[in-house]
């Protein structure tokens, strides 16, 4: 899916329009814990606005968009406790994966040994 839905769940969580337990904000991303959490530790960090509907949507302009992401989910690990224990950080791409929310995000997993990735 690449048609961006503004009135997918995590532009709804964005608006305030759906209740969340938000862990970190700045101008450009929120995180939030996942209300199904696969891990003892699950935040999904998101960024604000329309972003791409997910990697496959992603364009070689979005690099930097990506590249803050990833740092800034490892400075979330680390308010977190989890950066010395370890964490998995997992971006989910269509059916196989079982992406629902297409608007692209960064799952933040740990608290636990995870085991394989899948
Ligand atoms: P995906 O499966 O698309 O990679 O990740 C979407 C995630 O959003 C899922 O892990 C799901 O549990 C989470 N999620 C879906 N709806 C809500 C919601 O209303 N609130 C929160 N906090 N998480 C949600």
């Amino acid at each position: 899916m690449t048609t961006y839905d503004p009135d997918n769940i995590f532009a709804r969580i964005l608006r305030d329009e759906i209740p969340s337990d938000r862990v970190y904000e700045d101008p450009e991303f929120i995180a939030f814990r996942d209300i199904t959490p696969s891990a003892p530790t699950h935040v999904v960090l998101i960024p604000r606005g329309q972003p791409p509907t997910g990697p496959a949507a992603l364009e070689d302009s979005d690099a930097p968009l990506i590249g803050r992401m990833i740092l800034t989910a490892k400075q979330i690990a680390t308010q977190l406790d989890l950066d010395e224990a370890g964490y998995r950080l997992v971006f989910n791409n269509g059916p196989d994966a079982g992406q629902t929310v297409f608007h692209i995000h960064l799952h933040i997993l740990g608290g636990k040994q995870l085991g394989p990735v899948a």
